[in-house]
């Protein structure tokens, strides 16, 4: 493995070594008893891992899209008025989906860096009707925290469904989704929850089933339809045999190796975990004389960090070399400031070491570029955080 980088990237991410055991074990059958209770088991441990004890899990072949689609194909309506909190390009996204099924949807768009404004989202929800309201837990383009608590409260408020997208936060921002009332948090399975790409993961709440059930027209998506896939579900949380659509199999048997870790590490412990090592980023790039996309350390991530290329430096000369130094960063992702800064992804299996090695690779990388700050400043910034 001379060749090997260490993969920082928001999604997907390093993985544990047993959760890559699992993916590379004999393929079983969809029906063998033991997968029917590996199957069982993963759709307990995503209520734990999203603090929704009685919600109801899906999980489905596809990535985070399909996640996204499935919950705007089974909550949307034509005519249906939705409200979208984007704080970056995954927000822009709901906007088109739910379009595609027909809902009328109104756009508060935060400025690029800034998270949302819940008191305008307050004043748009007086001003008007609305059936439901998406928000990014995490934007991976912009690497803004909403906070998903006040979102989920204004929903139940105004007594409206309510979609976050976790794909990058679930299981590395802290998260209570029945407590906090919100109807569906979905993620996928590249990110913290730390499985190779593959899996769209969802919990919907008893709530939003009901409101799914009384809905005038057949969904609009064969494969997403809810129908297909809640007596699947069932069947496996009974370890009963049951098809509609061939699962996953070696994904499904990663993802619950994964669950279980991260439950026996602890919820609370995780997130703190993931907030140390955020902080320790952000220290250490502010360290460097590098300014960040998140307007405040208030609504910046913990499981990424976008930093912006210091003045004379292009993504195209430093990101190269800092994957010379070892580690795989990844590039700017949202259109209006593409070229204007860099993606470190660091949730699920993220240490203090995989920290330090990247905060060493950036400096490398940074003083090939030209930039001039003093050798080390960033590593003992990292240190001083992370000792705090
Ligand atoms: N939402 C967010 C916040 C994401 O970060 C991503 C992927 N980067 C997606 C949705 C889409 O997920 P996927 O690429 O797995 O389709």
């Amino acid at each position: 493995m001379k060749d090997r980088t260490l993969l920082m990237i928001p999604g997907p991410i390093e993985f544990e070594p047993a959760v890559l055991q699992a993916l590379g074990a004999p393929t079983m059958s969809h029906l063998d008893p033991v997968f029917l209770d590996t199957f069982g088991s993963a759709l307990e441990g995503m209520r734990k891992v999203w603090g929704a004890p009685s919600g109801q899990p899906f999980l489905l072949v596809g990535s985070g899209t399909f996640a996204m689609d499935c919950a705007g194909a089974n909550l949307v309506e034509p005519g249906d008025r939705a409200l979208v909190l984007s704080t970056g390009v995954f927000g822009d996204r709901f906007e088109d989906l739910l379009t595609r099924y027909g809902a009328a949807v109104d756009v508060i768009r935060a400025p690029i860096g800034e998270t949302v404004d819940f008191e305008e989202v307050e004043r748009a929800l007086e001003a008007r009707e609305y059936k439901l309201m998406t928000a990014t837990h995490v934007d991976t383009s912009t690497g803004v925290r909403v906070d998903p608590q006040r979102f989920g409260k204004m929903g139940r408020n105004h007594d409206m469904f309510t979609i976050l997208d976790g794909v990058c936060s679930v299981a590395g921002e802290e998260l209570q989704q029945e407590e906090w009332g919100i109807d569906i948090v979905l993620t996928a399975s590249q990110k913290a929850i730390g499985v190779p790409p593959g899996l769209a993961l969802l919990v919907v709440s008893q709530r939003a089933l009901g409101g799914w059930g009384k809905r005038r027209i057949p969904v609009a998506n064969y494969y997403a339809d809810w129908n297909q896939w809640l007596p699947i579900m069932a069947s496996y949380e009974k370890r009963i045999p049951s098809y509609f659509g061939t699962p996953a199999v070696n994904l499904v048997c990663a993802l619950n190796v994964s669950l279980a870790q991260i439950l026996e590490e602890g919820m609370d412990r995780r997130v703190a975990r993931h907030r140390t090592i955020g902080r320790a980023f952000r220290a250490a790039i502010a360290a460097l004389g590098l300014s960040q996309v998140s307007t405040s350390e208030d609504h910046a991530a913990n499981t990424m960090t976008a930093p912006r290329y210091p003045n004379g430096v292009r993504g195209k000369d430093l990101l190269p070399r800092i994957r010379q130094a070892g580690v795989t960063l990844a590039g700017g992702l949202h259109p209006k400031i593409r070229s204007e800064y860099f993606r470190i992804g660091h949730m699920g299996a993220v240490t203090a070491g995989d920290l330090l090695t990247t905060v060493g690779a950036i400096e490398t990388g940074l003083r090939a570029c030209g930039h001039q700050f003093e050798p080390g400043v960033g590593l003992a910034a990292a240190q001083a955080s992370l000792n705090a």
